[in-house]
């Protein structure tokens, strides 16, 4: 059986840690988080954010703004965030309604204070190995390896999936830890074939049980991303076959409970960084 890489208890951690770091060091962090228009999963994400920045003592701001909000406005409050010395990190959450134009929302984000890691100066710095702020999902999968003593380099590291904000930056991620990285995608032949190489599989592609026991090598690292609704018994459930993959795999991350709260702590780390850059 798979030991479980239990993403909830290291995230509580890692909350913790960040709560001292902000008293010892007498920081002062401040989230922004813009939400335009009334996406409701949206609100509930941003109250989960709100509650993570109280525990650890990071101060939260919350831009509502009206779903006929124009581009000049948006962009307008994303400047006047920049400048303001007390505002450490900047969030916008997506999806945001269709008139407007996301891409130049994001560009216009001060990188360092783009603590999602989507203006391109970030993603950038990424792919040549700088200090950068990593979207946090990715970032995530790499302290759960990290924290878990999982050796990377040399690995042939297996990703499904190359969206921004999750496929991609994993794969610069494992290969600035030297891993041999093998990227998979909705256009991939013969998916097994790749699936069944890897030392560390990742899957973040968003389709219930997709990966099952017969793609995975024994004894393999499985990173599950995916979070996906059972059709049957109507419970979030990740990519991975759980029950039939954890028989064979040494590791495994379980959904829910596993990448799942490290993205919030990684977006906490990531503002508290945010913080002491600045001071
Ligand atoms: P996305 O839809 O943008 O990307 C999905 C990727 O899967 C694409 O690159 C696509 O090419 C690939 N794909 C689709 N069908 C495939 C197939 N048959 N074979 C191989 N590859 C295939 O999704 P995303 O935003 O990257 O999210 C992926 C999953 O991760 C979703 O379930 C999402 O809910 C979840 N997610 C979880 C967190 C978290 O905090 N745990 C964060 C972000 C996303």
């Amino acid at each position: 059986m798979a030991e479980i890489i239990n993403g909830k208890e290291l995230a509580k951690k890692i909350r913790k840690e960040l709560k001292e770091e902000v008293i010892e060091k007498g920081l002062k962090p401040k989230l922004a988080v813009i939400l335009v228009g009334n996406d409701e999963a949206s609100k509930i994400y941003v109250r989960n954010k709100n509650r993570a920045c109280e525990e650890i003592g990071i101060e939260f701001e919350e831009h509502l703004l009206p779903e006929e909000t124009t581009m000049e406005e948006l962009l307008k409050l994303i400047n006047e965030l920049n400048e303001r010395k007390d505002v450490s990190g900047i969030l916008l959450q997506s999806p945001i309604p269709k008139h407007l134009d996301i891409k130049t929302a994001f560009e216009t984000i001060s990188p360092e204070k783009d603590v999602d890691g989507f203006n391109p100066i970030n993603i950038g710095r990424l792919e040549i190995n700088e200090p950068a702020f990593v979207s946090c999902t990715p970032f995530g999968v790499m302290k759960m390896l990290k924290e878990y003593k999982i050796h990377i380099e040399g690995k042939t590291a297996v990703v499904i999936g190359r969206s921004n904000i999750v496929g991609k930056p994993l794969i610069q991620l494992l290969l600035n830890k030297n891993a041999t990285v093998i990227v998979t995608h909705s256009k991939t032949r013969e998916l097994e074939k790749y699936t069944k190489q890897a030392d560390i599989l990742i899957s973040a592609v968003g389709k219930a049980k997709f990966v099952k026991a017969d793609m995975v090598k024994e004894g393999a690292v499985v990173i599950d991303v995916g979070i996906n609704r059972d059709t049957n018994t109507g419970k979030v459930v990740g990519d991975i076959d759980y029950e039939e993959v954890s028989k064979k795999v040494s590791y495994i991350t379980p959904v829910p409970g596993g990448v799942g709260p490290m993205t919030i702590a990684m977006l906490m780390h990531n503002v508290v960084q945010a913080a002491k850059n600045q001071n």
